[in-house]
């Protein structure tokens, strides 16, 4: 009989630390998530993740192949070179070898929305395809690229910021210090700060669910707000369609998973944009895995580097 093998994911995110023992069909069997808020320092991170490697582990029926731990900001050959706002440290820290130096495990790092983007790819919305294009869409917008099966990162991993296309020359301020990007534009913070000044409401007071609330209760400003959050996402879907004609596009985060109309609503609007050659094979999806993605890229990815058959 084979035996089973398993992977551990680490997802890292701003508030907390979410882990996970992955089979090899991509099913959870066990997981749970350490709170961040109280940590202060990148020791004490770095413990969180060792004590939850050994946790999973220790709830392993066979062999444990690997760890994959997906991290915010940039991540070359595992290591964390920085840009994670919240968490404290992380600055070119071989962030690999001190994992698989306290673990004797093999280590995959990668940015946490390659991380999503190849749990999509492995078990959820892109599975059986070659080239694809991921996007999160929540507080900023997060992306990353399947081409011909492998994640591309760009030059030593430093690119694949579908986030920060510049869609508007000389517009709005956006977070990574430049003006006119996508995500300044077609994020969820961008949908709440348009609504929010139209309604001449404080944005603080809302989110992203009062907003598509307000839309479906055909409030004049949301559905005004909505169509041009469409209308700011299609046109950078359209680009990136253009440029890497994938077979997908599959756009994840909270806010798309409020109604097939989302995905409808931003599909209706590429076709029209895209060229049609480019656009040919390619459909606008909804990811699958919800807030589980993350958790599943990195055992994904513990798969497809280390399993030996
Ligand atoms: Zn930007």
């Amino acid at each position: 009989m084979k035996q089973s093998s398993y992977a551990i994911g680490i997802d890292v995110g701003g508030t907390s630390l979410k882990c996970g023992l992955i089979n090899q069909d991509g099913g959870i069997s066990y997981s749970f998530l350490f709170p961040l808020l109280n940590v202060t320092t990148e020791g004490e991170v770095i413990a969180l993740i060792n004590a939850a490697i050994r946790k999973c582990a220790e709830q392993a029926q066979g062999q444990v192949i690997g760890v994959g731990i997906g991290f915010p900001g940039i991540i070359e050959n595992n290591t964390v070179i920085g840009g994670a706002d919240n968490l404290p440290g992380f600055e070119n820290l071989e962030l690999g070898k001190i994992i698989a130096a306290s673990t004797s495990l093999n280590v995959v790092i990668d940015n946490d929305a390659n991380m999503m983007g190849w749990g999509e790819f492995s078990y959820g919305a892109a599975k059986h395809c070659t080239d694809v294009v991921f996007m999160t869409i929540g507080t900023g917008i997060g992306g990353s690229l399947v081409i011909n099966g492998a994640l591309y990162g760009g030059y030593r991993n430093h690119g694949t910021e579908l986030g920060h296309i510049i869609i508007q020359q000389g517009g709005l301020a956006c977070s990574c210090g430049a003006s006119g990007c996508f995500e300044a534009y077609a994020s969820v913070t961008a949908l709440i700060n348009d609504y929010a000044i139209v309604k001449g409401i404080n944005p603080d007071g809302i989110n992203g669910r009062t907003v598509v609330s307000a839309y479906h209760a055909g409030e004049r400003e949301a559905v005004a707000a909505m169509s041009r959050h469409f209308d700011h996402l299609a046109t950078g879907v359209a680009s990136l369609v253009n440029v890497f004609s994938p077979q997908k596009v599959v756009l994840g985060g909270g806010i798309t998973e409020s109604g097939a109309f989302y995905v409808q609503e931003v599909r209706t609007r590429v076709q029209g944009l895209a060229m049609p050659a480019a656009s040919k094979y390619t459909t606008i999806t909804g990811a699958l895995l919800g807030n589980q993605a993350g958790l599943l890229g990195c055992g994904g990815r513990v798969f497809s580097m280390f399993s030996t058959k």
